[in-house]
């Protein structure tokens, strides 16, 4: 099974989400997590060459990955980082993210030995409840961090923990909080350079943008709610082989633990992509793939390597044919969204297991 993976796409995500912010707001683009699965240092040349301003990860080691590949522009990373991974961030000169005094004391000690100064971001917990400093405790935190040496405080930011929802109240009370900090901050002189907030979910409201947004899940295609309008492209296609035709009889059943036995008599295809590469072991008897434009569905247990699709009266496969698990072919499409619904996930998850073993090919725009 291979995967491709449409920079055209990411490239005009970019400027679709640019386009819905205020002019003069800044993209970091998200590509922890090997770009959700599509290849990070692919993902965030082409989304600078579209217009990111910066990249997010969340390791030191996913940070240090984008350096080795010849990134310089600025890279947040997000999630905790251990002592023993500063001096790397240091080195490789990542924007690490503060929850506490602790890190950025220790990093003020490394920065200093070295004669550098490290950009660092705030975390502010205004409701996500999961890093961050508390919002309560926010100010103190800048101060003390305003008069570190060898540390600068370059920015602030918030995470959402229900943009995605219908019901906005959750959203609508973090971004009141977030807002009133900015404020306070700003009248004391003390106000960070750039302040962000907004996920991809969060970018259909203007007013939570700030200076920068941060989304992940829209770069790849992937409708961030259902309340969502702006168009997307789809990045990733997800395609694999077909490894075998058979005839199924009635009463016979097809693969580990006989979960589905055949009520009539018809024709089967063993598709060449399992758990290993992705395939969630929960589509088992629920997903679809298209080959030659038509939808088959899963029989029974999807296993490491393989599954067995039944093919539709009429249709006719071989050995060698390229059956579309990800993606479209002909009129048909089985998108992310509905391939995880499928499995019982979202489609985040679904992703970034996508092509751990198979061999990822970039689309490149012409020109
Ligand atoms: C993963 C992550 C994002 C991106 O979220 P999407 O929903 O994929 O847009 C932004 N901010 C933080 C802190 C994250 O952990």
């Amino acid at each position: 099974m291979w995967a491709e993976i449409d920079l055209g796409a990411v490239e005009a995500n970019v400027r679709t989400l640019l386009g819905m912010c205020a002019p003069g707001t800044k993209l970091i683009a998200v590509v922890k997590a090997n770009a959700y699965g599509h290849g990070a240092a692919e993902i965030a040349h082409a989304a600078l060459r579209a217009g990111a301003w910066g990249l997010a990860v969340a390791r030191v080691e996913e940070g240090v990955e984008l350096r080795r590949a010849g990134v310089a522009a600025p890279v947040l990373v997000m999630g905790y980082a251990p002592d023993e991974a500063l001096p790397a961030a240091l080195e490789h000169n990542l924007t690490l993210t503060m929850s506490d005094l602790h890190t950025s004391a220790l990093l003020s000690t490394f920065a200093a030995a070295a004669g550098r100064t490290a950009d660092v971001h705030l975390e502010v917990d205004t409701g996500m409840h999961r890093y961050g400093v508390d919002i309560a405790d926010a100010p103190g935190v800048v101060e003390a961090l305003s008069d570190l040496p060898g540390v600068r405080l370059a920015g602030m930011y918030t995470h959402y923990a229900s943009a995605d929802a219908t019901d906005t109240r959750v959203f609508d009370r973090q971004l009141e909080a977030f807002t009133n900090l900015v404020s306070e901050l700003q009248q004391r002189g003390l106000r960070p350079e750039i302040v962000h907030a907004s996920n991809s979910p969060a970018l259909h409201s203007l007013d939570s943008c700030f200076d920068a947004v941060r989304p992940g899940i829209a770069l790849y295609g992937v409708r961030p709610s259902s309340h969502w309008s702006p168009s997307l492209r789809p990045v990733m296609a997800v395609k694999a082989h077909v490894g075998r035709v058979f005839d199924v009889r009635a009463g016979e059943a097809v693969s580990y633990g006989g979960r589905y036995v055949a009520t009539h008599a018809h024709r089967a295809a063993v598709i060449a992509c399992g758990y290993a590469d992705g395939y969630m072991r929960s589509l088992s008897g629920r997903g679809e793939v298209l080959l030659h434009g038509r939808r088959c569905r899963v029989l029974g247990t999807v296993c490491m390597d393989s599954f067995v699709v039944g093919l539709p009266d009429g249709l006719e496969a071989a050995p060698g044919d390229e059956a579309v698990v990800l993606g479209a072919q002909g009129e048909e499409r089985v998108s992310a969204e509905e391939l995880a619904e499928r499995a019982g996930t979202i489609a985040y998850e679904l992703l970034c297991g996508m092509c751990r073993r198979g061999s990822r090919i970039y689309l490149r725009p012409a020109g």
